[in-house]
């Protein structure tokens, strides 16, 4: 018979930390954290499997449910003593989702649930406690009202009914919180509250237990296909069909009194890493009341002052924990009457900047291997360690005029700086307009996720660290302040205010346009009034709110690698990128160059890790300086003289270029590739440039508009471009080639070693390979016998057509090596326009036609298809075939992943990711170790010899 129900509890559990996709993470790690001694209440896990099932048959349960989970609500009964729908001794439980992999606050959860009519006079009974009954029981009506019978508001802007309810009730007893309305009260409000549910919804609070806990279940089953759990899913790559589990969990409680709580916490700062304990708690409290952000709760450090006995009981779990799962864990715990229990353990999400230093320290600590360390890191966090930070003279100025506004918590490191929306849709829709956008929320909800995404930063005025803004900013990445109470947002209103002192006009008159005074009966209150699209910056790891733009900066890692700011060496940011990197190289056996054109960006590269250059695109050297006006007169000339002529005032141009990246580069290999785009895409476009061109080159606007209409055509990315130029005008690959030769017979009369490849793009035939190669070698005996010098080089062309990869076999025959031009295959492979599929991507990626746009991850079954067709017939006929990838594919971590898997010796991508290149590289290599690239055999042969020697 299949088991859909796994207990735990009482030291024993039936499942464990290996079994997330049947469990559900947060199941799994219950059931760990049984077998590992921690206290956790007992409970049962029902499986995803039933989620699948309730899916796939309408809405039903397999038949064997019913009499597993009662058995398992038995166990409970019988480690806790309880009776389930006892009137004397209920236990009461919790029914909590958790998904294989977390989808923090999407979906529902329920506690407290057993109460009815009857069991609350039970529970008095044992406790002594009506207040604390009655308050239990109005959260249970509350929430089994929201979650399970839909009195949910129907929108964002409408309020909350049972919050209205208890306004309500507050404003009758004359008080302002909820702790002050007495055990009455709150037995009243029980009451209106199922009235409310009726009146609205037409259903009844069911007063059975049973039935109460079914309905919680099918509510947490109905939950995964709720709006936001989709959208989250969508934006986070979970399939649907994963489905979640439910967790049925013996209650605590945290609000049992002034020595009971509730908090969540890191094992280790989420934000930035630091090996410290990290949390929140709220004395008197249940869980909800911390992630929602609706009390703002304590530090640890308040709990170490005031309750040093249960904070030494959370620094054991902590060290257990860390010590048991080698990982930063983020843990929830709810303390009753003194006693410690968990709730949750699950890996801690964190910041990519928090998850480097985390890892590397771990490795120090020995926790953990490097080879973990790279495992752990994904490879765009690294753009963490490459963010902006503001520009500290401005931010100073900023400050000392007047325009902090406020501090809140530093929930998500980095510097943001763009216009205020107030709302996830407004926030969305200046993002489509271009717009950078900060978000400002009193708290976020999972619903306000789109608008988060669209924003550089957000800023809340409630909630701490673990609110749900803090949690999900840091795992997008995005700046975040949160809990910066001195922000009073009107979301309805679309603005904010920042109560300011009487005198800030005396003091910062400039800041006269954003006061606002107003007349609070005798008393006058000065505010700094923001309205919806005025600019704010944001400090993420510092949680300063600043009024206006402030320039952004780059962080320590550019300073030290970019700009040579050499006092950020010693940073401990630059450090650990540094280790890092170490450990990435020695691991990696796929080689990681740089698409560079421009000797400055040569330098970036060799900065940021690059072995030589994947792809110089030598057209972009045609645009600086005053060339272009040579260029044009190329492509305007309408005889070969005239032509060759043009030519020769190019070639100094392209050999003083080619000169430095040599000098750069200093013997790194660098794949030079000859003309490659349509001409017209340098000609000129306005009248005037046409005016001015004519004037300079001495013929008439008329001659040029003619020769423009000559050249234009219906298609030209498939049209007269790549070889196709070089072959109906050898002359353009013939002083490409001499300005190569030249520049590298120069460099090496200087004494630096030189390796160039001459790379011919858009080959579809081997004959177009042939004949453009034939024009590259003679160039080269020419220049040698000029300069008396030979220089080494390759020949070789990029595969970027299928028909190409098709014929390898034939190509290979010529080529020395290929680069695969992966823009234009894939391009050619879907007939598909890489310059205009963004007008229907969004649409394909949006109803799952396509699981990611092919131009950004490569399509490993077409494209990359191709590339192992081109790859084993190439090397079949040329075994020393050197194989590289140079379209943007390049620098993509799974599209590395499968570089490595087809056995390239390289990836070519932009400098900024080259760092990232490295580390998807290391982590292929960890991932397929089985796969020598050819770089490994040839090292392995290296040391075989050198060991025979
Ligand atoms: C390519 O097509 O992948 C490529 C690198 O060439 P380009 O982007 O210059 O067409
Ligand atoms: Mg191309």
């Amino acid at each position: 018979m299949p088991n859909y129900v796994y207990s735990f509890g009482g030291g024993k559990a039936a499942g464990n930390a290996s079994q997330k996709n049947l469990l559900g993470g947060k199941g799994a790690n219950l059931h760990e954290m049984t077998h590992i001694g921690l206290p956790v209440p007992p409970g049962f896990t029902i499986t995803t499997e039933v989620c699948t099932y309730y899916y796939g048959k309408k809405h039903t349960y397999p038949p064997e449910l019913m009499s597993q989970l009662k058995s398992a609500v038995k166990k409970i009964e019988n480690l806790t003593g309880m009776k389930f729908g006892s009137a004397q001794n209920p236990l009461l439980v919790s029914v909590r989702s958790g998904a294989r992999s977390s989808m923090p606050g999407m979906m529902d959860t329920i506690l407290n649930l057993g109460l009815n009519d009857a069991t609350v006079e039970g529970l008095i009974e044992q406790t002594g406690n009506p207040r604390f009954v009655y308050d239990s029981y109005r959260r249970f009506v509350q929430m089994y009202g929201d979650v399970v019978l839909g009195m949910k508001p129907e929108s964002k802007d409408d309020s909350d009914p049972f919050e209205e309810i208890i306004i309500a009730k507050k404003k009758l007893r004359g008080v302002e919180t909820d702790t002050e309305l007495t055990a009455d009260d709150l037995r009243e409000l029980a009451g209106e509250f199922k009235d409310a549910i009726h009146s609205r919804t037409g259903k009844h609070f069911p007063q059975d237990p049973e039935a109460q806990l079914w309905g919680a279940i099918s509510a947490v089953f109905g939950s995964w296909m709720n709006d936001r759990a989709n959208v989250y899913r969508r934006l986070n790559g979970i399939p649907e069909s994963w489905g979640t589990a439910v967790n049925v969990q013996a209650m605590v409680f945290g609000n049992m009194g002034v020595d009971s709580g509730t908090g969540v916490a890191f094992t280790r700062n989420p934000a930035t890493g630091e090996n410290a304990f990290y949390g929140e708690y709220l004395m008197n409290a249940q869980g909800e009341d911390v992630v929602a952000g609706t009390r703002t709760p304590l530090p640890m450090s308040a709990m170490e002052k005031d309750n040093p006995k249960m904070y030494a009981q959370l620094m054991r779990v902590r060290k257990i924990l860390e010590r048991h799962y080698k990982d930063m864990m983020d843990i929830e715990f709810t303390i009753q009457q003194g006693t410690l229990y968990m709730l949750q353990c699950r890996i801690g999400k964190r910041t990519g900047f928090a998850a480097i230093r985390i890892a590397v320290e771990m490795v120090n600590e020995k926790l953990i291997t490097p080879a973990d360390a790279l495992m752990r890191i994904e490879p765009e966090q690294l753009n963490q360690l490459l963010r902006p930070i503001f520009n500290t003279e401005e931010k100073s100025a900023a400050i000392s005029e007047g325009r902090l506004l406020a501090t809140g918590l530093n929930a998500g490191p980095g510097a943001a700086s763009g216009r205020v929306y107030f709302t996830a849709e407004d926030a969305f829709l200046a993002h489509t307009r271009g717009e950078r956008v900060i978000l400002a929320r009193n708290e976020t909800s999972p619903e306000d996720i789109k608008g988060m995404d669209a924003a550089e930063g957000i800023v809340t005025s409630r909630g701490g660290m673990t609110s749900h803004a803090a949690l999900v900013a840091r795992q997008m990445g995005k700046v975040c302040v949160a809990g910066c109470e001195a922000l009073q947002i009107d979301n309805k209103k679309r603005v904010m205010h920042i109560a300011v002192p009487h005198d800030t006009e005396t003091h910062y008159p400039h800041l006269a346009a954003h006061l606002e005074t107003v007349s609070d009966g005798e008393a006058k209150r000065t505010f700094i009034r923001i309205n919806e699209g005025g600019f704010i910056s944001l400090d993420g790891s510092t949680g300063e709110v600043i009024l206006g733009e402030v320039q952004t900066q780059p962080s320590e890692v550019l300073r030290v690698l970019i700009y040579k700011t050499l006092d950020a060496a010693n940073s401990p940011v630059y450090k650990i990128y540094e280790r890092l990197m170490k450990w990435a190289d020695s691991t990696r056996t796929l080689g990681v160059r740089s698409n560079s054109d421009q000797p400055d960006q040569c330098r970036n590269a060799i900065a940021f890790g690059a072995e030589g250059i994947g792809l110089c695109r030598t057209e972009h050297m045609f645009f600086g300086g005053d060339r272009i006006d040579a260029v044009r007169e190329m492509i305007l000339a309408e005889t070969t003289e005239g032509r060759r002529a043009a030519l020769a005032k190019i070639l100094p141009y392209q050999r003083n270029d080619f000169l430095e990246i040599f000098r750069v580069m200093n013997g790194k290999p660098c794949t030079m590739r000859t003309l490659d785009p349509p001409l017209h895409e340098f000609l000129p476009h306005t009248e005037k440039e046409i005016n001015d061109l004519a004037k300079s080159l001495g013929i008439s606007p008329e001659t040029i508009t003619r020769r423009m209409d000559d050249l234009r055509e219906v298609n030209p990315m498939l049209g007269f471009r790549g070889c196709r130029l070089g072959l109906l005008y050898p002359e353009i690959t013939e002083m490409q080639a001499r300005a190569i030769f030249e520049a590298a017979s120069a460099a090496k009369k200087e004494g630096i070693r030189v390796n160039p490849e001459i790379m011919i793009p858009l080959v579809g035939h081997v004959n177009e390979l042939k004949s453009q190669t034939d024009v590259v070698r003679k160039m080269a005996e020419t220049v040698a016998k000029e300069t008396g010098m030979k220089v080494p080089y390759l020949t070789g062309t990029m595969i970027e057509i299928p028909r190409a990869a098709l014929t390898a076999d034939a190509i290979a025959n010529v080529a020395q090596f290929f680069s695969f031009g992966t823009n234009d295959l894939t391009q050619t492979t879907y007939g598909l326009s890489r310059d205009d599929s963004n007008k229907f991507m969004p649409f394909y990626l949006e109803h799952d036609i396509l699981p990611r746009d092919p131009f950004q991850a490569i399509d490993r079954d077409g494209v990359g298809r191709l590339m192992k067709i081109a790859v084993e017939d190439g090397r079949g006929v040329n075994p020393g075939l050197k194989l590289g990838i140079c379209g943007e594919h390049g620098g993509e971590p799974t599209s590395v992943e499968f570089c490595h898997t087809l056995g390239l010796n390289y990836v070519s991508c932009s400098p900024f990711r080259i760092p990232i290149a490295r580390l998807a590289a290391a982590r292929a290599a960890l991932a397929y170790p089985a796969k020598k690239s050819p770089r490994t055999r040839a090292a392995a042969t290296k040391k075989k010899k050198a060991v025979r020697k």
